[in-house]
């Protein structure tokens, strides 16, 4: 029996995770031994708690096989120190689970090529896989801080660093996806500049040659900023840093021009994953029906992929979405003239009869 963590978290958290729980039914209904529990995080944690991570929550999480998540945070809670935020509670299941591998695709669904700010002949068809490195490297490295020079002056400081072991399990990461996908891998790097980064081109060189059938090529970080909006279908999978894949994976989500339609995957060595869409809370329109529950949905399929070893039903639940999205219905935030928009709840009740359909 495999085990998933639920945590709705705040603001539309509760509303896209219940559409993402009735496609967790279907999927027990299809045979898959899996049960659920909820447990609290975020700003609903810490109104209940006092913390937004309590340590409860976090046994459950380590107990589980997958962790799905709404979002959290809010302006209820913005003016919180800083160590009980909502967003420490992302953080804190983040490194208490030792999820390394953030797995961030940037598609771009043919029926809304219109959504991208840029022309639909660039960007119809992308279909981008980027492998974030997220609990190692300037975020994370010591020594940091401000401190003050002799001569009065202060000065900020923070480390890039990476271990080869560190750079070989994200590089193992990427590989295994890219083997997955069209077998093609860029890993970006500021090699020309950063010594930390040609160690990272050149242990990623040594790793290819477990990978014959992937084919690695390597890029600086500037150009890979310029090439995702100049020809981003020219990208399979991307391998990058911390702070790379950060701002990378941000400019590709953006090309697709719907962040209610993205997922995101974070791995630990053991295949425990935690599943969330990318956008956040949405306090603007919480608690009023109109979230779009597709990235939610979405995150599922990728727990069905990569925690749960079921590929198959995976590529059911993406195919009903695209099915959905053919019959022309469309939450607000991706609403296009001629479709019909829907609600929160129907949308996700859409996506149930889609895959009961079939
Ligand atoms: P946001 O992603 O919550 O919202 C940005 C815009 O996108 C808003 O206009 C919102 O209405 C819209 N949007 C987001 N998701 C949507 C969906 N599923 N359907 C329809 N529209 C959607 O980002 P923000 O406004 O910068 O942040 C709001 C709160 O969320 C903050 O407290 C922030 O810290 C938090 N946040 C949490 C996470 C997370 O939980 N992983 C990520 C980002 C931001």
């Amino acid at each position: 029996m495999k085990k998933i963590l639920v945590l709705p978290g705040d603001g539309i958290g509760p509303e896209i995770v219940a559409e993402a729980v009735k496609v967790l039914s279907w999927v027990r209904d299809q045979g898959l031994a899996i049960e659920w529990e909820e447990g609290l995080v975020g700003g609903a944690a810490y109104d209940e708690t006092g913390s937004p991570l309590p340590e409860e929550t976090l046994e459950q999480a380590k107990a589980a096989d997958a962790v799905l998540l709404g979002a959290v945070g809010g302006p209820k809670w913005e003016p919180l120190d800083i160590s009980v935020r909502p967003e420490k509670g992302l953080l804190g299941l983040r490194s208490g689970l030792n999820l390394f591998a953030n797995l961030r695709p940037a598609i771009l669904y043919p029926q809304l090529a219109e959504a991208s700010t840029l022309k639909p002949e660039v960007v119809s068809g992308l279909d981008i896989m980027i492998v974030r490195e997220l609990t190692g490297g300037i975020y994370f490295g010591q020594p940091r801080g401000v401190r003050t020079l002799e001569n009065g002056e202060r000065e900020g400081f923070n480390t890039l660093v990476y271990s080869e072991s560190e750079i070989e399990r994200i590089g193992r990461v990427a590989f295994e996806t890219a083997r997955r996908r069209n077998g093609r891998l860029c890993s970006v790097d500021k090699a020309n500049v950063l010594e930390c980064t040609e160690l990272w081109r050149e242990v990623m060189t040594v790793l290819a040659a477990n990978y014959p059938d992937v084919e690695l090529s390597h890029m600086y970080v500037d150009n890979a900023a310029m090439q995702l909006v100049r020809a981003p279908r020219q990208f399979d999978v991307i391998v990058t840093t911390n702070m790379f894949g950060d701002i990378l994976s941000d400019e590709a989500a953006m090309l697709t021009g719907s962040i209610g339609m993205l997922p995101s995957a974070s791995l630990n060595e053991k295949g425990q994953g935690m599943y969330e869409p990318i956008h956040g809370s949405a306090p603007d329109i919480a608690g009023k029906g109109l979230a779009n529950p597709l990235a939610t949905i979405l995150s599922v399929a990728m727990m069905l992929r990569h925690s749960l070893e079921a590929p198959k039903l995976a590529g059911r639940i993406e195919q009903a979405v695209g099915r959905v999205l053919d019959q022309g219905l469309r939450t607000p935030d991706i609403m296009q003239a001629g479709a019909k928009e829907v609600g929160t709840a129907e949308m996700g009740d859409a996506v149930l009869a889609a895959l009961l359909d079939n």
